[in-house]
């Protein structure tokens, strides 16, 4: 158990800078050293349901680094629990080494820990075997999101459940944990018990509010009888799930000032897993305001006496402090925060703010892996969720003169890698300013914050004392002139522009040349997209809110497709708004005159777009790698990373500059 407040490397100065943030809290005669929490999130760390070292690593590396609290991600509590494939299960006592190990790593560095406990009632995404499993709701009301019709609970199986929590809770308790938060947020089984739009019962588990309340109450109680006045027991909800049919705000308040003498404090969100439009809130993507949850928060901080924790985008200790000041919660919720620097807390701590690795929101490596089923990382820092492979660095064997060609994400990161390893590293840059790709991703409409990650980068460079030489291209007699030990290759990519038929009435241009502002597309566009990604549709919104009637054509079954889940639907709900209009499954064939035309792939047949002046490509990248062959044929080290190895995303170039600044 944590019992004394401490802070990672603490110092007199310690916390100075953010006073609010750095204010022990006691919850329970549990102390938490700080105010920043990380909240429970799926990690698809765990292989077989139970707590392993990748996970226990994972967590580690942030309890090193300074949270106040990690509250560890959901747990099941009942066989019909199973949400996902890799769900964490507290159903029998087999999962209590693998918390003992886990509480024990992070009470080693200061931090407390809680566990999630988990029924999802109707939100069960997929199943461990690929066949539709049967839900459990309090009614048969359907989810929208996932397509699933439940069957109602009996009571029987109401009670079942209530026990699951009571035994998962112990088995917690048992193996050391400070306490557990029961997730009736997002739209989860305590949530449908709660919503009377969803929980139609006419026996004692519904009707009015206290019916509806009935089934947490039960659940806290069963949990507080279970475990010992000493355990913290928690309450995760949404503060509105934003959605027609959602619990809303007022009913949400109502239940937790019903139920709080049970309670040890409230821990704030929004959203619903039940729809498209309320997903989005369990992990807002960088279009949503930092902190915009904080004022729902603080409707609860004024009606409660217990501790009100709050999440939503909060990615900087200044934005955690300045809610923590004005009094709209007690703790901030930090999580992809520290997805993206495990160390945030311990330099937030020091005032290193400028050496922070700020999230920006893309969710591409965090839950957008966990929508893929693969484990948390973040594609700032691929370390995160390797911690067990690249949790620390290896030193050089013998110091290398390394040059680094290409000051992107790859060529940054491969650097800053190298130098730590104690090589020594100069990064060339054929360009003025570094960032490569990344300076034209931060250009789309509500993706300025994209720009962060060559920020950060920078610094990291300057920190790893990296010498950089910008505007300055490498060429073979550069490589004769400097004869490098070893050569990491990190020169990007540049558009893709097949030969397509045209007779040049329509002018086509590239995404990049429109986001660079060196052409000026006209009153009606077709932004012809084969990446799905973020740059067609982008491209798109922005002509569109210039003013052009855009056709954004896409080769794939919709705008987006392979983009985190909650990034592609705000995207969607951007292109309706703007009226752009989104042609599936269509191959751009040519022009001739002012048309277009298109192939609808499954069918074959011609679609034609009538009274077009601009084409916009956005028809994905070529490498630019002329330069491995002639280090190849001077014998030098050569290690490629990034799009000049293969055209693909930040995320693989990062890694790939970790993976060669390691190998070099
Ligand atoms: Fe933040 Fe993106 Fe990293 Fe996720 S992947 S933690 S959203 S920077």
């Amino acid at each position: 158990m944590v019992e004394k407040a401490g802070q990672a490397g603490a110092g007199a100065d310690e916390g100075a800078m953010f006073p609010h943030l750095f204010a022990p809290l006691t919850i329970r005669g549990v102390t938490l050293r700080n105010r920043i929490l990380s909240t429970g999130h799926d990690t698809v760390l765990p292989e077989d349901g139970t707590v392993n070292a990748a996970l226990i690593a994972y967590h580690a590396a942030r309890a090193r680094g300074g949270v106040g609290l990690i509250v560890t991600q959901v747990a099941g509590v009942h066989e019909t629990a199973r949400y996902t494939a890799h769900l964490l299960m507290a159903t029998d006592d087999g999962c209590i080494p693998g918390y003992r190990a886990l509480a024990e790593a992070v009470h080693r560095h200061g931090a407390a820990v809680f566990a999630q406990l988990f029924h999802p009632g109707r939100e069960i995404m997929e199943s461990a075997d690929g066949l539709l499993a049967v839900a459990y709701a309090p009614s048969s009301v359907p989810n929208e999101r996932f397509h699933v019709m439940p069957r109602a609970l009996t009571p029987r199986m109401i009670d079942e459940i209530v026990a699951g929590y009571a035994a998962a809770a112990r088995r917690m308790r048992t193996a050391g944990l400070d306490g557990v938060e029961v997730v009736a947020s997002h739209g989860y089984l305590p949530a449908q018990f709660l919503n009377p739009r969803v929980n139609l019962r006419g026996d004692v588990w519904g009707g009015d509010a206290a019916g509806r309340q009935r089934f947490l109450r039960e659940v806290l109680r069963a949990i507080r009888a279970a475990t010992d006045e000493g355990f913290v027991i928690g309450l995760r909800i949404s503060a509105g799930e934003r959605e027609e049919d959602g619990l809303t705000a007022a009913e949400a308040l109502e239940a937790c000032v019903a139920l709080e003498a049970d309670l040890d404090y409230v821990n704030v969100t929004t959203g619903t897993s039940a729809t498209l439009g309320g997903a989005m809130h369990i992990a807002p993507p960088m279009a949503f305001a930092p902190g915009y949850v904080a004022p729902d928060a603080a409707a609860f901080k004024r009606a409660l006496r217990v501790p009100v924790f709050v999440a939503g985008r909060i990615n900087q200790p200044q934005e955690a402090e300045a809610i923590l000041a004005a009094g709209q919660a007690d703790m901030c919720g930090m999580t992809r925060a520290m997805i993206a620097d495990p160390e945030m807390p311990g330099k937030a701590a020091r005032g290193a703010v400028d050496d922070i690795r700020a999230c920006i929101g893309c969710n591409q490596a965090c839950i957008g892996h966990f929508h893929k089923g693969m484990p948390v990382s973040c594609i700032q820092h691929p370390e995160t969720g390797r911690e067990l492979a690249y949790g620390t660095l290896p030193p050089a064997v013998r110091r290398k003169r390394v040059m680094v060609v290409g000051a992107g994400p790859a060529g940054m990161k491969a650097a800053v890698t190298a130098a730590r390893r104690g090589h020594d590293v100069t990064l060339w840059e054929a360009e003025a300013q570094p960032g490569g790709q990344a300076l034209l991703a931060q250009l789309l409409p509500r993706r300025a914050e994209f720009g962060g990650i060559v920020t950060n980068l920078m610094r990291e460079v300057e920190r790893a004392q990296v010498r950089l030489r910008r505007g300055a291209r490498v060429t073979e007699e550069v490589l004769r002139d400097e004869a490098p030990d070893a050569v990491i290759l990190a020169t990007g990519a540049r558009p893709h522009v097949p030969d397509l038929p045209t007779d040049g009435a329509v002018q086509v241009v590239t995404a990049w040349q429109v986001l660079r502002g060196e052409v000026r597309p006209g009153a009606r566009v077709v932004v012809a997209d084969w990446r799905c990604d973020w740059i067609g549709p982008g491209v798109a919104e922005a002509l569109a809110k210039a003013g052009s009637s855009v056709v954004l054509a896409v080769n794939g079954l919709h705008a987006g497709e392979v983009l985190p889940l909650y990034v592609r639907d705000n995207i969607a709900a951007e292109l309706h708004r703007l009226r752009v209009e989104v042609r599936p499954y269509a191959r751009l064939y040519g022009t001739a005159g002012d048309t277009v035309f298109l192939q609808h792939t499954p069918s074959g047949e011609a679609v034609e777009v009538e009274r077009v002046d601009t084409v916009v490509l956005c028809l994905g990248h070529r490498p630019v790698d002329d330069l491995a062959e002639v280090v190849e044929r001077l014998g030098i080290e050569l290690h490629m990373a990034g799009d000049c190895l293969a055209p693909r995303t930040a995320e693989e170039a990062v890694f790939e500059g970790l993976k060669a600044g390691v190998a070099v």
